[in-house]
C-alpha cells in the first residue's frame, strides 16, 4: 500500500550532527571555531591543533560524513524537518520511534531537544483533526528521567517508578502519568513542568540534570471501535531522549563515590545504546537491552517497525576538541 511504501523510503537510522555557534565565553577567552562545513554538504571537518615532540604546533584534520549536517545557523524548525516531521506520519502505523540528543554538557542537546516534541504533538493533533478524523486516535504525553540506573516522573513530583515487562515485548512503567492531552497548549505546559523538574542540586542546574538521560513520549492510542465507550490501545510511540553529557560517561575515577557511580552508569548506558542501534541496523534477531536501564525502557521501541534519529551535538570551540572528537566517533559507529 501506499503508506507501508512511504514508510519504507525513511531511512530506519538516521545521524544528524548539529553545530552550535561559539558562545559569548568562549569568545571572551579567544577561543576559536574549529569545525568547517561546506554548504550544502553532509560532511564537515574538525581542526585538531597537536604539537609535535619539539612543541611547534600543526594541524591535524578530520573528515566525517553523516546523513545530514547542521551548521550554527539552522533553525530549530530545520533541525524539526530534518529529523522528526517524516517519522509523524508513520507513528498512525504503528511504528515506534526513537529521537536521541547526544553529545556533552554544554553543546545544545536540550536546546536540540525541547522544542521537538511540540512540534511534533502539533502535526500529530493535526492529523488527528484531518486525515484522521473521528477514528478513535487519542494523544498522551508522559515524561520521566533515568538518574543513577532509577526511573522517575517529572509529571507527577519525581515520584520514583519501577519498570515491568509483559512478556509480549511490551515495556510497562508502573505509574507513569500519562496526560491525554488535544491541543499544543497542554503539551507546552506539560513539557515545561517536566522540565523544570529535572534533577536540579544546590551545584546548579545543568551541573545536575547533565547526569540524567530525559525521556518523553507521546503515545497514539486508539480505541477498537472508533468511539470513546472502550479502553484505548497503543498504536505507535514517539519518543525523545535528551541523554546525560557524554562526558559524564568518563566521571569514573571521580573522587566522589556517589558520581562514581552515575558515570559509571551512564557509560554503560551509553555503550549499550549504541550496540542496540547497530543490531538494529544489521537486523540482527538478538538486540542487547540488558545492558543497561535506557535500553530496557526502550526495549519496545526497538523492537518491529522501529525509527531512530540521532542528532548529535557538538560545540565549535578548541577547548572542546577532545569530546567533539569522541561525540563524532560515537555518531559513526552507530550509522
Ligand atoms: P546541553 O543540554 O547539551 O547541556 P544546552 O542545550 O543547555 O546544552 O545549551 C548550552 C547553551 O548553549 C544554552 O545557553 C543554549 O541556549 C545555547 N545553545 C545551544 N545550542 C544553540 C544553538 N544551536 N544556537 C544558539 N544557542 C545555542
Ligand atoms: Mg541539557
Amino acid at each position: 500500500s501506499l503508506d507501508k511504501e512511504r514508510a519504507n523510503s525513511v531511512a530506519k537510522i538516521k545521524v544528524v550532527v548539529r553545530k552550535r555557534p561559539l558562545n559569548k565565553r568562549e569568545i571572551a577567552k579567544k577561543e576559536e571555531d574549529i569545525i568547517t562545513i561546506e554548504p550544502n554538504s553532509n560532511a564537515l571537518t574538525v581542526h585538531e591543533t597537536k604539537l609535535k615532540v619539539d612543541l611547534t604546533e600543526y594541524e591535524e584534520k578530520h573528515e566525517f560524513v553523516f546523513d545530514a549536517v547542521l551548521d550554527e545557523d539552522v533553525s530549530n524548525d530545520e533541525v524539526y524537518f530534518e529529523s522528526v516531521e517524516p517519522i509523524v506520519p508513520l507513528i498512525f502505523q504503528r511504528t515506534k520511534a526513537t529521537c536521541f540528543a547526544y553529545g556533552q554538557t554544554g553543546s545544545g542537546k536540550t536546546y536540540t531537544m525541547q522544542p521537538l516534541p511540540l512540534k511534533a504533538s502539533q502535526d500529530i493533533l493535526r492529523l488527528m483533526l484531518n486525515s484522521y478524523r473521528n477514528q478513535g486516535f487519542q494523544l498522551f504525553v508522559s515524561f520521566f528521567e533515568i538518574y543513577g540506573g532509577k526511573l522517575f516522573d517529572l509529571l507527577n513530583d519525581r515520584k520514583k517508578l519501577c519498570m515491568r515487562e509483559d512478556g509480549k515485548q511490551q515495556v510497562c512503567i508502573v505509574g507513569l502519568q500519562e496526560y491525554r492531552v488535544s491541543n499544543v497548549e497542554t503539551v507546552k505546559e506539560l513539557i515545561e513542568k517536566g522540565s523544570s523538574t529535572r534533577s536540579t542540586g544546590t551545584t546548579g542546574a545543568n551541573e545536575e540534570s547533565s547526569r540524567s538521560h530525559a525521556i518523553l513520549q507521546l503515545c497514539i492510542k486508539r480505541t477498537a471501535d472508533g468511539t470513546e465507550s472502550k479502553p484505548a490501545r497503543l498504536v505507535g510511540k514517539l519518543s525523545f531522549i535528551d541523554l546525560a553529557g557524554s562526558e559524564r560517561g568518563a566521571d569514573t575515577t571521580d573522587n566522589d563515590k556517589q558520581t562514581r557511580m552515575e558515570g559509571a552508569e551512564i557509560n554503560k548506558s551509553l555503550l549499550a545504546l549504541k550496540e542496540c542501534i547497530r543490531a538494529l541496523d544489521n537486523d540482527q534477531g538478538h538486540i542487547p537491552f540488558r545492558g543497561s536501564k535506557l535500553t530496557e525502557v526502550l526495549r519496545d521501541s526497538f523492537v518491529g517497525d522501529s525509527r531512530t534519529v540521532m542528532i548529535s551535538c557538538i560545540s565549535p570551540s578548541t577547548g572542546s576538541c577532545e569530546h567533539t572528537l569522541n561525540t563524532l566517533r560515537y555518531a559513526d559507529r552507530v550509522k
